[in-house]
C-alpha cells in the first residue's frame, strides 16, 4: 500500500537519488530534473552485487553497507553537480514486504529471495537506513520508501500516463498496480484526496491449487529460507528457476545413467544459476557447447548431445511454465481493473465502458525479463493467447530498464512541491 501519488506534474527542478536493495544487486543512481516534463537525466547509475554473507549478517552490518556505498556514490560527484551545503533527497527502493505507515516509513513485514536477517522484520527500513547515513554524518534525507514495482510504474507513468501496471522479474517477481480507491476494501473510511490508488500486490506470495507444483517444486520449497511462502515467486523468478531445473537433472541422473554417475555438485542448492538456464537454453552452437561447459562445471562431463538436447529441452519446459504463469498473472490484472475486454470484475462501470477498450500499458523490468529472452517471448505470447489478438492490440508491455530506482527518484521529486 501507498499513498497516491497519481498526477506527477513534475515540475520540480532539481537532482533526486535513488538507492534500490534488489534481490542480488544494490543500485545508486541519481537523476536530475529540468523544470520541464520532458527533462529527465539519469545522470549515474551504479550497480553492484549485495555481497552475499550480508544477506544473514545483522540489519546494522547490512544498513552500515548501504551508507558507505552511498558515501562513496556522493565522493565521485563532481562538486558542480549538487552545491554544497544542500541536503541530498533519497528514495530508499526497496524490494521486498514492507507495511507502510507513510510515504517515508514501514516496517519489514518477512525477508524472501534468501534474505535472513530475522530480527530486522519489524523494524522501520527507512529509519534503520536513515540512522546508518546519520551515523556517517551523511547529509542525506530518506525522503520515501518505495517498493520497486511502484518505482517501475511511477517511471512508466511518467513517461506515459497510460501505464497503469507494473510487474519486476528479476531475482523475485512483484507486481503493482492503479486501483480505484472506492474498489479498496481496506482503504473505506480512510480520507483520500485522489479516486486512485496504488496497489502493490506482493503477487510472489500468490498461491492456488491450480497452480501446476510439481515434486521439484515442493521439495524446492521445503528446503528454501522461507519454506511455504512465496509459492507463485518459486515458480516464476530468477532466483528460482535455474535450480527446479537443477532438481530435475539431477533426479534425471538418480533414475537413470545417461548423466553418468551422479554428480555431487548437483545436490548443491543453487548451483546452477538462471544465468547458466539462458546460456543452455539459448546456446546456438552446433554442437551445444555452452550445455557440455555448463554441464561440466557441474561435474557432469561428456554427455552425448542427444543428452545435451535433452538438458535444453528441461530449461524449455521449465522457462515455459514461468513465462505463461507471469502471463496469467497480468491477465488477472488486466481483468481485475477491467481492461482484458471484459469490463472488470469490480462493479460499477457502464455499459459503453465495458464495450470500450482502453490502451493499457504494462512496464516491465527486472534482469530475468530484460536478459532471457525466451522467458520473455514465453510471456508475450501467452498474454497475447489468454486475452485474444484483438484486445491485445490495446496492451502494451514496456520495458522499463532501472526503472524501479529511476522512477522511486521521480516519486521524491514530486513530494517537493
Ligand atoms: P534484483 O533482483 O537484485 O533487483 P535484477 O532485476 O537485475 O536484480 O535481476 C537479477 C536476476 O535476474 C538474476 O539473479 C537472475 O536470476 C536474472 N537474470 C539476470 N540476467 C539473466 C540472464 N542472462 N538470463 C537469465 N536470468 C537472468
Ligand atoms: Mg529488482
Amino acid at each position: 500500500w501507498v499513498k497516491p501519488f497519481l498526477l506527477l506534474i513534475l515540475t520540480e527542478k532539481g537532482t533526486y537519488y535513488a538507492l534500490h536493495l534488489g534481490g542480488t544487486y544494490f543500485r545508486i543512481l541519481r537523476v536530475h530534473l529540468g523544470g520541464e516534463r520532458s527533462y529527465l537525466d539519469v545522470q549515474d547509475v551504479e550497480r553492484h552485487p549485495i555481497p552475499s554473507h550480508l544477506m544473514d549478517s545483522t540489519s546494522e552490518v547490512l544498513f552500515n553497507f548501504l551508507a558507505f556505498s552511498m558515501e562513496r556514490f556522493i565522493e565521485k560527484e563532481g562538486k558542480e553537480s549538487n552545491s554544497q551545503g544542500v541536503k541530498r533527497e533519497l528514495a530508499f527502493t526497496f524490494s521486498f514486504p514492507v507495511k507502510h505507515s507513510s510515504i517515508s516509513s514501514g516496517v519489514l513485514i518477512k525477508w524472501t529471495k534468501g534474505f535472513e536477517i530475522s530480527e530486522m522484520v519489524g523494524k522501520d527500513v527507512a529509519e534503520c537506513l536513515q540512522g546508518a547515513m546519520n551515523r556517517r554524518g551523511l547529509d542525506i534525507h530518506v525522503a520515501a520508501l518505495v517498493n520497486d514495482t511502484v518505482g517501475a510504474l511511477s517511471l512508466g507513468y511518467y513517461h506515459d500516463p497510460d501505464t497503469v501496471v507494473a510487474v519486476v522479474f528479476g531475482t523475485g517477481s512483484n507486481a503493482c498496480y492503479l486501483e480505484r480507491t472506492d474498489a479498496i476494501i481496506k482503504s473505506q473510511g480512510l480520507l483520500t484526496t485522489s479516486g486512485s490508488m496504488v496497489v502493490n500486490m506482493e503477487w510472489g506470495n500468490f498461491w492456488s491449487s491450480h497452480l501446476p507444483r510439481t515434486s521439484y517444486d515442493i521439495d524446492l520449497d521445503a528446503e528454501s529460507s522461507n519454506p511455504n511462502d512465496m509459492g507463485f515467486e518459486k515458480m516464476i523468478a530468477g532466483l528460482y528457476l535455474g535450480d527446479i531445473v537443477r532438481r530435475v537433472i539431477r533426479h534425471m541422473s538418480q533414475v537413470s545413467d545417461i548423466f553418468g554417475p551422479t554428480s555431487s555438485m548437483l545436490s548443491e542448492p543453487y548451483v546452477l544459476r538462471t544465468n547458466s538456464v539462458s546460456a543452455m537454453h539459448e546456446d546456438d552452437t552446433p554442437e551445444l557447447q555452452q550445455v557440455a561447459r555448463i554441464l561440466k562445471d557441474l561435474g557432469v562431463s561428456d554427455v552425448p548431445l542427444k543428452v545435451r538436447k535433452l538438458v535444453v529441452k528441461i530449461c524449455d519446459v521449465v522457462t515455459r511454465r514461468a513465462g505463461r504463469l507471469a502471463a496469467a498473472g497480468i491477465a488477472g490484472i488486466l481483468k481485475k481493473v477491467g481492461r482484458d475486454g471484459s469490463g472488470g470484475i469490480t462493479s460499477g462501470r457502464s455499459r459503453s465502458e465495458m464495450r470500450m477498450q482502453k490502451r493499457t500499458v504494462v512496464a516491465v523490468e527486472g534482469g530475468l525479463y530484460m536478459n532471457y529472452t525466451m522467458f520473455r517471448e514465453y510471456m508475450e505470447e501467452a498474454l497475447v493467447e489468454i486475452l485474444g489478438e484483438e484486445v491485445s492490440q490495446y496492451v502494451v508491455v514496456k520495458a522499463m530498464e532501472d526503472g524501479s530506482s529511476i522512477g522511486s527518484a521521480l516519486l521524491v521529486a514530486s513530494l517537493q512541491s
